[in-house]
């Protein structure tokens, strides 16, 4: 392993919003590569492309670095939580410590990566609902928010989105054109929420999951499987149970 003294001579480092990301020269012609391993960024790259080249390409990678990262990254596991104090529950990108309060039943507020909820006692069924209204809060605002960034580019609308409980499923579509999203979708990464909204969206052209219909999502998130992998992994976390 070389020191940072090392990497920092060797190698031009580009800084984003949330990582940073190691360029190395390779003998490529043209053609610029993209890895993410053990929670590192790495871009693989010619000498003739500059660094301010190599950061705009960046710019449109950023939400599967982000997901990479997270998927990589040791989540702490889900399951057997108490609702108290410390407890880390996820939100989109962010990470944020349940924070209990004694008082009467409040709205949850988020405060310097601190979810603080107040309840008259702690008693954990109440932390856990308190949890679950603001996280179907933050599904009203946020998945609304993103049905109305990518319908144009997927060019269909919704007639009426829903937020609802599910056991098994993210995400519902039927042919009255109403798009239906779990809450429990907003304990992932918005990058893998994205994915979620793109796919129902797509259902609104397509109804089934044939060879046109995964072009359609290829075409408005080129880097859906990522997505979709993250899913398949640690999808049984998304869970306040
Ligand atoms: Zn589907």
């Amino acid at each position: 392993m070389p020191s940072a003294y090392t990497i920092d001579q060797l190698t031009e480092i580009i800084v984003m919003d949330g990582f940073s990301a190691s360029v190395k020269r390779t003998q490529r012609k043209r053609s610029v590569g993209f890895r993410v391993v053990d929670g590192e960024v790495f871009v693989l790259a010619p000498k003739s492309i500059s660094k301010a080249e190599l950061h705009l390409m960046l710019v449109t990678k950023q939400a599967w670095v982000r997901a990479k990262l997270v998927s990589q990254s040791k989540r702490q596991p889900r399951s057997e939580r108490q609702y108290v104090s410390g407890e880390q529950f996820a939100c989109l990108d962010d990470e944020l410590r349940l924070d209990v309060r004694p008082g009467a039943f409040k709205t949850c507020v988020v405060e310097s990566q601190r979810l603080i909820v107040t309840v008259p006692q702690a008693k954990p069924e109440w932390v856990r609902n308190a949890l679950e209204r603001w996280y179907r809060q933050q599904a009203e605002i946020h998945i609304k928010d993103r049905v109305a960034h990518f319908a144009p580019l997927v060019g269909a609308w919704p007639t009426t989105i829903q937020i609802k409980t599910y056991w098994a499923r993210w995400g519902s579509c039927n042919h009255q054109g109403q798009l239906q999203f779990n809450w429990k979708i907003m304990m992932a990464p918005s990058a893998v929420v994205d994915s979620v909204v793109v796919h129902e969206l797509c259902h609104l052209l397509h109804m089934h999951h044939g060879p046109e219909f995964w072009a359609q999502v290829k075409r408005v998130l080129p880097h859906y499987r990522d997505a979709k992998q993250w899913l398949k992994e640690e999808g049984y976390q998304l869970t306040l149970d």
